[in-house]
């Protein structure tokens, strides 16, 4: 018999239908047996009546998580029964009978509840089973409405959605790389991007104009809260274009994702309010200013853009570094400073972070597209030649053969979606999330790897074990 989908049983009132899914909740009365039924659209309940003996029986014998085919009536529940606004209130399954597909052992916690109050080692131990509850199942669903909010969006602007490698060179986002030792090439490694930010440039200057990727990134930073070792990130970048013209397609993008996916939200302020990053740290005394006027209210979004960052900041060793991003261009007025090696500490960059709700969610910048301003910028940084030749030369012969100019942003996704699904941290929506210390709990990784594949790397652990 045809499965039908929980959600569509009211469409079937007085027949008989099968349905496949989980006993989310059994209540046995003796006589009778209640249950609660779950598949992927939702819930219904059925109940076991005394006469129906062969159902009595096998419904006596499964319990919660098994996996069954049930067949069965669909009723109109008597008026007094009727939960009004809840899936399938008005409609009961009376069960004719089951057959268990797979059964299940005791789940480990509950998963009726939110589960906030369930040890998270153990919910991403079996995240299988923790992502079965209904707030994680909403969490996932909606990022990947999200998801495919964006995918559109810039699809109709007349961008092209490009992926580029996972396993490349060290990209300098200032953080530390993850490495992936090469069999062919012992003693080489690649590194896991920490973003797309040099091949996004690379595909401007082969010409595509507007690019964009929902790309995994990789940082080994100390972990935080909202943080995690692989993160996801809305990346574009778009050529012939200025700082201004980045941030309107990108603050149109958010205002339309809110309006579409969260109507129950309340963009506090548009066009969003700028401020310079000196104005926010001379009135917040942070460069990530939340401006909301009213923080108890979950369905209000203050976001802000913080422009003017200075490009340079000093070095503990008295030398300069770069704030953001060192592909950042200086803002147009100050690029002759930088080539001139004057006035460092007030050179601009054009760079604009995007701040919702106290958080950034994003940044981007306009990039310097011309050789010897990147050049000079390594420079600026103490880098000597041989080392900017051998770490960018590919970057600065790319900026040398038709380069337009160009610029772009990144968002941190996970941030995003937590923020918009008024979750703590980005563990909440991240479906195969590790812990604070990196670790995944469930695949129990990082792990050791047999000696025969070190043998084959030429790798020996140094490490006293
Ligand atoms: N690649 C930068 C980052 O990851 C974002 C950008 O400038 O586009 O922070």
């Amino acid at each position: 018999m045809e499965r039908i989908y929980i959600k569509d049983l009211s469409e079937h009132k007085d027949k008989e239908v099968t349905i496949k899914g989980w006993i989310d909740v059994r209540r046995d009365q003796g006589k009778m047996i209640f249950f609660d039924f779950r598949d992927m659209s939702g819930k219904v309940q059925g109940v076991v009546l005394p006469n129906a003996t062969e159902a009595l029986e096998a419904g006596s014998n499964v319990r919660p998580e098994w996996v069954v085919e049930v067949r069965g009536k669909v009723n109109k529940r008597p008026d007094n029964a009727v939960q009004e606004g809840k899936l399938n209130g008005d409609i009961e399954l009376e069960i004719l009978s089951i057959n268990v597909l797979n059964e299940a052992e005791t789940p480990p916690f509950d998963i009726e509840g939110d589960g906030k109050e369930i040890n998270e080692e153990v919910r991403l131990r079996y995240r299988y089973i923790d992502l079965r509850r209904g707030r994680m199942q909403e969490n996932v669903r909606n990022r990947h409405e999200m998801t495919h909010f964006v995918r559109d969006f810039y699809k109709k602007e007349g961008f092209t959605e490009i992926e580029t490698p996972n396993m490349t060179k060290s990209t300098p986002e200032g953080a530390r790389d993850y490495v992936v030792p090469s069999r062919v090439e012992q003693g080489k490694f690649y590194a896991l991007p920490q973003s797309p930010q040099q091949y996004k440039q690379l595909l401007m200057t082969a010409g595509f104009e507007k690019y964009f990727q929902i790309a995994r990134c990789f940082r080994d930073e100390d972990t935080r809260g909202d943080r995690q070792p692989e993160f996801t990130q809305i990346d574009m970048e778009m050529s012939f274009v200025e700082q201004e013209d980045v941030m309107a397609i990108n603050e149109k993008m958010l205002i339309e994702l809110v309006k579409t996916l969260y109507p129950e939200k309340k963009i506090q302020e548009t066009p969003f309010p700028r401020l310079t990053y000196k104005e926010a740290m001379d009135k917040y005394g942070t460069d990530r200013p939340d401006l909301r006027k009213d923080k108890d209210n979950p369905n209000e979004l203050a976001f802000c853009w913080v422009v003017d960052f200075p490009m340079f900041e000093k070095t503990d060793d008295g030398g300069w570094t770069f704030t953001h991003n060192p592909f950042s261009s200086p803002q147009p007025e100050h690029v002759n400073d930088l080539v001139e090696g004057k006035n460092t500490e007030n050179i601009l960059a054009a760079q604009y972070d995007i701040i919702l709700n106290g958080s950034e969610i994003g940044g981007g910048s306009i990039r310097s597209h011309k050789p010897d301003v990147l050049r000079k910028v390594f420079e600026t940084m103490g880098y000597v030649k041989e080392r900017i030749d051998e770490n960018f030369g590919h970057m600065l012969k790319a900026l040398a053969s038709g380069t337009p100019p160009h610029g772009g942003i990144a968002f941190g996704f996970d941030r995003m979606v937590m923020l918009l699904q008024d979750e703590p941290n980005i563990r909440e929506v991240i479906p195969f999330a590790k812990t604070g210390e990196g670790k995944d709990l469930m695949m129990d990784a990082p792990a050791e790897i047999d000696q025969k594949q070190l043998d084959e790397l030429k790798i020996k652990i140094t490490k006293d074990k």
